[in-house]
């Protein structure tokens, strides 16, 4: 039987994620598609009973829809409970289930880049309390870190991502100002605010004067592709990770999910990234 995916959200003109799970497809040489639904929160429920009359196989979950989706979910998956946003739905039986495949995508993502900087010894600050950083921190927390410290605008968000902390492992919340006056402290910063992101592509959200040579510089926001936060990493001799392999990992997981097949991201990465830089 074809696969029968799609994305809900708005606006998602511009998604890249039909393309992705075009080439997941091809790869597993799997029929089937994947739709856009570009939708109003008052259609939401209306499109759910449609995905269900329609035997959908799964579907993924995008702004601003990712806490609105769940009152319409049968059960959710502990990551995506605790997190209180679902990307990824998978049909079974006619009943559906709520995923979050963002953390653990940016793992995996990081692990493949940078094997050697998941080990105990290593300090981790991550920028920005959103929903992505609050997936992220999560999963985060599972790896043998020695420390992972947060700084963001707002001090209340990035206390509440405590509650998401899987293991106890130490988090300082910092300002902005102290987490630029102790950047040689760490091995691994995590920029995941939307600051930089397109069109606004001259902004950087702290300065990087004292990153350690090294170090790793990573990004979530993949337009541009290299923001200005790693070009500036990088004139520091800082090692750069791109945004856009955790949005091929995070996919790969959620066609795992609703296949049980996971797609060799070898070619994709690359052809990801050219789609990107408009080669
Ligand atoms: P969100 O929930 O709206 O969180 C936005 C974050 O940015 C918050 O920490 C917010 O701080 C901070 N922020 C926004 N404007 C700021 C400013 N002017 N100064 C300082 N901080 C500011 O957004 P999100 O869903 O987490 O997404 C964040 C970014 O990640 C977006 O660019 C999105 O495209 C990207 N993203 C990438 C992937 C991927 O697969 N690569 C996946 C998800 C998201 P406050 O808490 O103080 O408001």
């Amino acid at each position: 039987m074809p696969l029968k995916l799609g994305l809900i959200g708005y606006p998602i003109s511009h998604s890249l994620s039909p393309w992705i799970h075009d080439q997941f497809m091809e790869k597993l040489g799997m029929d089937g598609e994947y739709v856009l639904y570009e939708i109003t929160k008052s259609e939401l429920e209306t499109t759910i009973n449609q995905f269900k009359e329609k035997g959908m196989d799964g579907f993924n979950v995008t702004v601003p829809y990712k806490e609105a989706i769940i009152p319409f979910l049968d059960s959710l998956h502990p990551d995506a409970e605790k997190i209180g946003a679902v990307n990824t739905v998978v049909m079974e039986n006619g009943k559906l289930k709520g995923y979050n495949t963002d953390g653990q995508g940016y793992v995996r993502s990081i692990k493949q880049s940078f094997p050697d900087l998941v080990e105990s010894s290593k300090r981790v600050l991550l920028l920005g309390a959103g929903g992505a950083a609050r997936g992220i921190y999560r999963a985060l927390t599972n790896e043998s870190f020695k420390e992972i410290d947060i700084a963001n605008r707002t001090t209340e968000k990035a206390k509440s991502l405590l509650e998401v902390n899987q293991t106890g492992i130490e988090t300082k919340i910092l300002s902005f100002d102290q987490a630029e006056d102790t950047l040689a402290n760490y091995d691994l910063i995590i920029q995941t605010t939307s600051v930089g992101m397109k069109p606004y592509i001259n902004d950087q959200i702290i300065s990087l004067e004292n990153l350690r040579a090294g170090t790793v510089a990573s990004d979530i926001i993949y337009q541009p592709i290299a923001t200005t936060f790693l070009n500036n990493a990088e004139k520091q001799q800082g090692r750069i990770h791109l945004g856009h392999s955790m949005l091929l990992y995070q996919a790969q997981l959620a066609f795992q999910i609703w296949t049980g097949k996971q797609v060799p991201l070898d070619t994709t990465l690359l052809k990801l990234e050219q789609r990107l830089r408009g080669i």
